[in-house]
């Protein structure tokens, strides 16, 4: 019996792995065990994951992680070097302290922001190469991985079904999306842009992905809370722990492995347009479309963008 396509929830989300006339449970189990394998070792929500663990001990002590664990620091830290910290995945107090996506939201007093302020600097993670140990200088320190794990989630997925001789899948974790190998027709994968304001599945157009690309979104419609009439959503500004402020909507990156392309997206979102166009062009490989909030639509010189929505306007 063939199972063209199955969904779970895991990383918080809807995970959805679609084989197509090669889907089989029992390659659909063993994807999924190793998406939850990640989630297991780096999930803050989880107390024995290796983040946790890491957190935990922050001031204190090095803690040992799993090798998968390492690599999303290490390449983590390679971003929030590249962005000056734009990107930073010890903003585990902002996340706390505005509790966002955690039913619990509120908007902090700014004492208690400038109190958290200081311990938001990726320079104090300390990498030991020969353990793969982690170490927090600080207490009070906490590592968030919100920002890249499921990216890292998605590859992780996509060599499952390499090895597994699988030459043609749609990886979608959350939004997070792979696609493998060419379809049979060798017409290009073609990948709805979601609608900021609209339900899930409500598009505004579509991008035309030849194989093996990742395709990544950070949008300010993805957790949130409203006060006021004013938004605040997930992705902080490091430097000063508000939610950014710079006229998006979504950006959305296309690179080579989702992890890159998952920790871009938060990274422009959060450096905004000119300093993001100037990112990417340091990064190079990585194209992207940004949605602004007057509804104009920009991309890159590599995307192959069609707008479906006339509320929007392209504007390349
Ligand atoms: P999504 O989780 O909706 O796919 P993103 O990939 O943009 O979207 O990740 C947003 C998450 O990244 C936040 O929920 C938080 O866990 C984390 N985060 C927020 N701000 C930053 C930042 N400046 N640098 C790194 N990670 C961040
Ligand atoms: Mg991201």
């Amino acid at each position: 019996m063939s199972e063209p396509y199955r969904t779970e929830t895991a990383l918080g989300t809807a995970c959805t792995i679609t084989l197509y006339e090669y889907g089989r449970a029992g390659i659909y189990n063993e994807v999924f065990s190793r998406i939850r394998e990640i989630e297991n070792l780096m999930s803050v929500n989880i107390p024995a994951s290796d983040i946790s663990r890491v957190n935990l001990y922050a001031g204190k002590s090095y803690i040992q992680v799993h090798e998968d664990t390492f690599k999303v620091i290490d390449r983590a830290i390679f971003y929030a070097c590249l962005t000056y910290g734009a990107f930073d995945p010890t903003v585990g107090p902002l996340i706390n302290l505005w509790g966002i996506g955690k039913g619990n939201a509120r908007i902090p007093p700014r004492g208690e922001i400038e109190q958290v302020l200081p311990l938001i600097n990726w320079s104090n993670i300390v990498l030991d190469f020969n353990t793969n140990s982690v170490f927090l200088k600080q207490e009070g320190m906490s590592l968030d991985f919100g920002g890249i794990a499921k990216g890292y989630a998605a590859d992780a997925a996509v060599e499952v079904l390499k090895k597994a001789g699988i030459n043609r899948a749609l990886i979608n974790l959350g939004g997070d999306i792979f696609v493998l190998g060419e379809k049979p027709d060798r017409s290009s994968w073609r990948i709805g842009i979601q609608h900021p304001f609209e339900e899930r599945n409500v598009t505004i157009g579509y991008v035309q992905l030849q194989k093996d690309k990742a395709l990544v979104t950070s949008g300010i419609y993805e957790r949130f809370f409203e006060k006021d009439e004013i938004r605040y959503h997930h992705i902080f500004n490091p430097a000063n722990g508000y939610p950014t402020n710079n006229d998006f909507l979504s950006v959305i990156v296309i690179a080579d492995t989702a992890m890159d392309a998952d920790a871009i997206s938060t990274a422009v979102f959060v450096l905004g347009y000119e300093k993001g166009i100037e990112l990417l062009r340091v990064i190079q490989n990585a194209e992207a479309i940004f949605v602004f909030n007057d509804h104009s639509i920009r991309t890159t010189s590599g995307v192959n963008f069609t707008l479906t929505d006339n509320t929007f306007t392209f504007k390349n």
